[in-house]
């Protein structure tokens, strides 16, 4: 599938607000792009780069100027992407010394463009040698430091450069967008959160994972005549500490929804607990030994309360 920023709406809105500033001469040149991660700020980021450079100061993809055909083959001289190397997880300062060396290097095309992707990712000498930079703003040069968590950039960093964030998509934005990728199902747990982050959803409901943890969430909930041995047999092959992981907080939703629940529940959430600290310290329990007498444990257990945990996971239908 081909996309593009009509895709985006909420992408290109950002992109409309912060072409005003620049039009009206109230535009940095020192940028935080920030942004919760999972609603597409990689595109809004290279959207925004793209359209800084464009020649023909059109703001729209596939313009056909020198610049924007440059952007699209990946070898516009004016641009420089900065980002961690292969095996680090941090951007070095020899990385930023390529950035001070770039801003002061003639344009080919009048403006140029320098992202760094994860900025917050620099580390202490990094970012030191980046400030001296942006506190120099060059006519011709924009610095657009990217963050999924601005909030652990230096907060001399922050101070020097000027905040955009992008919009959190709107429900019927993201309700729309995941349809039209085929996502016809929208669990109520994510509906029920401040932010639904639509890529991100796309990605958890293609990835086996989350069938799994469907599964298991439908062997919990049911309550008549289960056959424990079945069910333990079923769930042997997927990972154990998954499935503890994931039950973890099926138990702590029950709690929250029983009027009053006995120690049992609490004794019973302990043993979970216990056991997970276990598994991720490399514990190898007979996954399906272990899982018979849990389940044995909860299906005595959930019986005898009423509550609803398919009520917080149930697939939903979009459209109802
Ligand atoms: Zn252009």
């Amino acid at each position: 599938m081909i996309e593009s920023l009509a895709d985006y709406p909420w992408i290109a809105g950002s992109i409309d607000n912060i072409k005003q500033r620049a039009t009206a001469g109230s535009l940095a040149h020192a940028l935080l792009l920030a942004s919760p991660p999972g609603i597409g700020s990689d595109l809004w980021a290279s959207t925004l780069s793209q359209s800084l450079l464009c020649e023909r100061d059109k703001w729209e993809q596939g313009c056909g100027c020198q610049s924007c055909n440059w952007f699209a083959a990946g070898s516009h001289p004016d641009y420089k992407v900065i980002q961690t190397e292969e095996k680090s997880a941090v951007i070095k300062v020899a990385q930023i010394q390529a950035v001070v060396d770039f801003v002061v290097k003639t344009s080919q095309c009048g403006t140029k463009v320098i992202l760094i992707k994860d900025a917050e990712r620099m580390n202490l000498s990094a970012s030191n040698a980046l400030l001296k930079t942006l506190e120099e703003p060059q006519g011709n040069c924009y610095i657009l430091l990217h963050s999924n968590s601005p909030g652990r950039l230096l907060p001399t960093i922050r101070s020097r450069t000027q905040l955009q964030q992008l919009d959190v998509p709107s429900k019927a934005q993201t309700v729309e967008f995941l349809t039209a990728r085929g996502v016809e199902e929208l669990p109520r747990l994510f509906a029920k959160r401040a932010l639904v982050a639509p890529l991100q959803l796309v990605e958890l409901l293609a990835s086996d994972d989350y069938a799994d943890r469907k599964r298991w969430l439908l062997a919990l909930a049911e309550k008549q005549s289960i056959d424990v041995l079945q069910a333990a047999k079923k769930f042997s092959s997927t990972k154990i500490d998954d499935c503890i992981y994931w039950w973890i907080a099926y138990v702590q939703e029950a709690i929250r929804q029983i009027d009053q629940p006995d120690h049992n529940w609490f004794a019973f959430l302990a043993k979970l607990t216990s056991l997970y600290d276990r598994l991720l310290s490399g514990a190898n329990p007979n996954a399906q030994l272990t899982l018979e007498t849990l389940l044995m444990d909860w299906y005595r257990m959930s019986r005898k309360f009423d509550f609803h945990l398919e009520e917080d996971v149930t697939i939903k239908r979009l459209s109802e």
